[in-house]
């Protein structure tokens, strides 16, 4: 284990947040069949309650009393864990209370955070009902890792925080469209890919960032100003009504397929979009597409994703840089935005990475 992670205490005392709607609608069925027996025989004691609603989990971890609680763990998708991180953020004490250690279950049909843990152990790929098992013999190992954060920032002036991804173009698309298809489970983004492939179109906008390796070394901004709401200030961004900063990479190419940026290993169970990614890197790996990309391309690049060797395969119109900031300005006046895989208001959107924030049981 990484230097200085903290083991659970034992016995040690669980939130289970379950969503009873995520993946094909089995979530509590496979709670019973596979975990429940995990947990008691690990001796860990838990609560588990059904979440009745979207935002449910979010309103509850806002107010609930966190000192009863050793961590929060989440059995659905990737949403139901967004909520949570936004509900502890959104306190008062969030500098504290975003320190809880964090538990993913796969119950949903968007895995990823699930998938990238189970990646990041050195374990051979599974799915479905072997990723929940995998998983919840890590819960029950309790190994405590830090966790970074991005915080995303939206033209009207709301604020986010995303521990997976942040998502224009197709793959937003296919994140939205392929809902439809949950109860196929895991494979609705194989099935989103492919109808999608078949009206491909290009999105039209603005992209810029700050590189990780940038030479004049660490740099802070500071021109977000004093803010109202709660979480670390956004050192690195300018106003969204203002220009980038001088020293950001201004892309010169305005025509895209999509515009990703991820912070862990996988996108979806067998999607491996950033394989070198890390739980603690401090960085995002932002990778776009550019339009003049043809179908037969696109579909091998997502094929090789399936492998991770996408970003080997030398394809001209694909670009990868590892970036802690970035600002995304859409011109088309219509379209999809994605944060963690959830729909948010379209337009132009900024984020930046704040390291090790929050707390995730992996390893
Ligand atoms: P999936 O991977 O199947 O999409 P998610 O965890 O992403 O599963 O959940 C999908 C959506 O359902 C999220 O937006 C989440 O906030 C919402 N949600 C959570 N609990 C409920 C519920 N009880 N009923 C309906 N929607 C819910
Ligand atoms: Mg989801």
């Amino acid at each position: 284990a990484p230097r200085g992670v903290p083991k659970m205490r034992r016995p040690c005392t669980f939130l289970v947040l379950l969503n009873p709607q995520s993946g094909k609608g089995q979530a509590h069925t496979l709670f019973t069949r596979h975990v429940q027996g995990i947990l008691q025989e690990a001796g860990i004691l838990y609560t588990l309650i059904i979440t009745e609603c979207q935002n449910h989990a979010r309103e509850l971890v806002r107010e609930t009393d966190l000192s009863q609680w050793d961590a929060l763990v989440i059995m659905s998708g990737d949403g139901l864990l967004f909520e949570v991180v936004n509900g502890l953020m959104e306190r008062e004490d969030w500098e504290e209370a975003i320190k809880t250690p964090l538990g993913i279950l796969p119950g949903g049909s968007g895995n990823a955070l699930a998938a990238s843990i189970h990646h990041y152990a050195g374990l051979q790929p599974v799915t479905s009902e072997e990723l929940l098992v995998s998983c919840g013999f890590t819960l029950c190992k309790g190994l405590v890792s830090r966790l970074d954060l991005s915080s995303v920032r939206t033209a009207s002036g709301q604020r986010m925080f995303s521990f997976l991804s942040l998502a224009w173009g197709f793959v937003a698309d296919v994140d939205i469209e392929s809902e439809k298809y949950r109860r196929v489970g895991a494979a609705r983004f194989t099935l989103g890919t492919l109808v999608r492939l078949a009206s491909l179109r290009v999105y039209r906008g603005k992209l810029a960032y700050l590189p990780a390796q940038d030479p004049r070394g660490p740099s802070s901004t500071s021109a977000q100003g004093p803010s109202p709401q709660r979480g670390p200030p956004d050192s690195l961004l300018a106003p969204l009504d203002s220009p980038v900063p001088a020293h950001w990479t201004v892309v010169t190419d305005e025509d895209f397929v999509l515009v990703l940026a991820v912070y862990q290993s996988h996108l979806a169970e067998d999607l491996i979009a950033a394989p070198a990614s890390q739980l603690e890197d401090g960085v995002m790996h932002l990778i776009y597409v550019k339009a003049g990309i043809s179908r037969t391309a696109l579909l091998r690049l997502f094929l090789a994703m399936e492998k991770g060797t996408h970003l080997g395969t030398g394809c001209p119109h694909v670009e990868y840089v590892k970036v802690r900031a970035l600002r995304l300005e859409p011109h088309s006046p219509k379209g999809t935005i994605t944060v963690d895989g959830e729909l948010v208001e379209y337009g132009p959107v900024q984020a930046q990475i704040h390291g090790s924030l929050a707390r995730l049981i992996a390893g």
